[in-house]
């Protein structure tokens, strides 16, 4: 034993350090800024979950992130069309973004779904493995049967993980995120977000419709919960990704730090009525295909 072959009267002093080391009382380091302690104990713990909705029919995983666990719940979706980039890309850097803010999210939920269609994302295709669109295959009022819709409402793996996220979190808005009409977009009460999102970006409110069996018929129609449909520029689809987050961060955070009102879901939202312009309230024509 090495301690043995020590002289008696510095083995007390020796097995004392040694302790002390382990208990990791050694004398504070005094390198390092006070930034740097705060990056490495941030004075909020990260309340992030990384959790699993379903699968699509190629068995790829529909995966989703929960920021915060207060009551003001925004789910945010993108790539429910596999080919529209751009807000998976937004929906990733949010992701990021909330994940290095945990104070962000205090007293807020935020839900984020970035690959809704995992197998159209990967094919880089409008639809799912099977041909069907998931925003049209949501079971809904208006919903109309054929073979780009489903032969019924919710029949594909995709609707069903994104409708149980919603009924699982019952969120106080949507924000969906889709390309490339150029535009914001809203179903049920939440024109007043559109506007405060579109004043903080240069993507102009236009009311697109709702189509039938669309996530915006189920959610923001039948289910009364505030949606809001980004649409992104085919530009946009070409850039970075840190120059797409550059351009719309402002736009995203105000949607999702807006709080709504009673009075909102009334029409008396607390953004002005120019903001909208009355040319901008007619439903576009491409939007009955593409939307
Ligand atoms: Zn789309």
């Amino acid at each position: 034993m090495v301690i043995k072959s020590i002289n008696k009267k510095f083995t007390a002093p020796v097995l004392l350090s040694i302790t002390l080391a382990i208990a990791g009382c050694q004398q504070p380091s005094r390198q390092g800024t006070f930034a740097d302690s705060v990056r490495k104990n941030p004075p909020y713990a990260a309340d992030i979950r990384h959790l699993t909705a379903g699968k699509s029919v190629r068995q790829r995983d529909i995966n989703y992130t929960v920021h915060g666990s207060g009551k003001n719940v925004t789910l945010v979706i993108a790539g429910i069309h596999g080919d529209e980039k751009a807000g998976v890309v937004i929906a990733h850097k949010l992701d990021s973004f909330l994940a290095e803010r945990p104070y962000s999210v205090i007293g807020r939920t935020v839900v984020i779904l970035p690959i809704a269609n995992p197998d159209g994302y990967i094919k880089n295709t409008r639809f799912n493995a099977r041909n069907i669109d998931i925003n049209r295959n949501f079971a809904t009022f208006n919903r109309i049967d054929n073979e780009v819709n489903g032969r019924g409402g919710m029949t594909e793996p995709e609707s069903i993980a994104l409708a149980k996220i919603i009924n699982t979190y019952n969120p106080s808005k949507i924000i969906s995120l889709h390309s490339t009409l150029a535009c914001i977009d809203y179903d049920g009460p939440s024109e007043v977000v559109a506007r405060r999102m579109s004043k903080k970006c240069s993507l102009p409110v236009k009311k697109l419709g709702s189509r039938p069996g669309s996530l915006g018929s189920y959610a923001g129609l039948e289910k009364k919960i505030p949606m809001v449909t980004v649409e992104f520029t085919a530009k946009d689809e070409k850039l970075d990704a840190d120059r797409l987050w550059a351009k719309y961060e402002k736009a995203i955070l105000a949607g999702i730090y807006y709080e709504l009102k009673q009075d909102d879901s009334e029409g008396k939202g607390n953004a002005a009525d120019s903001d909208i312009r009355e040319s901008d309230t007619q439903p576009d024509d491409r939007a009955i295909r593409y939307h």
